[in-house]
């Protein structure tokens, strides 16, 4: 799924200008990462494209032909991973993955065989019954994967999610993670602080700062025109 903004901009309500007036298009099927340093308005444009926040007047962001400017979260349909995980420190894995498709009220068995997909797909058979509590921050963070890839979303939002894990789990997971997005063939916006993190997963990457786009081309590009 295509995902346009449109002179997408964000003023918070202390008067803070997050975002300035941006156009921005990620194909259908792209990763294109985030890159720029804290609080240049990377989560504040993911969150915009979740419908976590609301953008000021006169945005527009559609996804393929859809305006979803004004639908709130729970109508986009977009998978979100945090650094922090978000999961239910005291539920297991089966539960916190199954969570998010009970509210969705599909049938029991669809869960189930959704459940047991996911958790396959991202090597955690071995764990499906422990609680989050024991496991580590590479665990849990293949777990907050498996939960975003479960009611199989068609555009993903990561935000820092690899950040907490150390160098060489970092770089594994990122190689994981990118081959189970382009095999569904998932729109993806990854956002990082971490140059080579970005060089290597996107299709194409977006230089942020001060709240605005200041260049966006493939890894090649960027590298001649740094
Ligand atoms: P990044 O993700 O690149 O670190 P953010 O999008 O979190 O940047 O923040 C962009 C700017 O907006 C920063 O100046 C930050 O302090 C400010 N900001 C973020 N959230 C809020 C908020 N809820 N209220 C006011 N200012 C905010
Ligand atoms: P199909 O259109 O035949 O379902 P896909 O390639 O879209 O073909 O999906 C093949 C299988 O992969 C699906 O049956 C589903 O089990 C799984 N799948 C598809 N998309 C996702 C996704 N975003 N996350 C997790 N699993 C998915």
């Amino acid at each position: 799924m295509s995902i346009a903004l449109k002179n997408v901009a964000k003023t918070y309500p202390d008067g803070t200008k997050a975002l300035q007036p941006t156009d921005l298009e990620f194909r259908a099927g792209e990763i294109v990462s985030l890159l720029g340093p804290s609080g240049c308005g990377k989560t504040t444009l993911l969150r915009l494209i979740a419908g976590l926040e609301r953008p000021d007047a006169g945005s527009s962001i559609h996804f393929d032909t859809d305006d979803v400017t004004r639908l709130p979260v729970e109508h986009r349909r977009v998978g979100m991973v945090f650094q922090s995980y978000a999961l239910f420190p005291n539920m297991s894995v089966l539960a916190n993955i199954s969570y998010g498709l009970k509210m969705q009220k599909l049938p029991a068995a669809e869960i189930r065989a959704r459940a047991d997909e996911v958790i396959k797909m991202c090597q955690l058979e071995p764990y499906a019954n422990r609680s989050i509590d024991a496991l580590s921050g590479g665990q849990r963070q293949r777990v907050a994967l498996a939960r975003a890839f479960a009611p199989r979303p068609r555009i993903l939002l990561l935000d820092e999610p690899l950040s907490a894990l150390d160098a060489a789990l970092r770089d594994k997971l990122r190689d994981e993670l990118a081959a189970l997005l382009r095999r569904f063939k998932i729109t993806a916006i990854f956002v990082t602080h971490d140059q080579d993190e970005a060089l290597a997963i996107a299709d194409r990457v977006a230089v942020m700062r001060n709240g605005r786009v200041m260049q966006i081309g493939t890894p090649e590009d960027l590298y001649h025109n740094p």
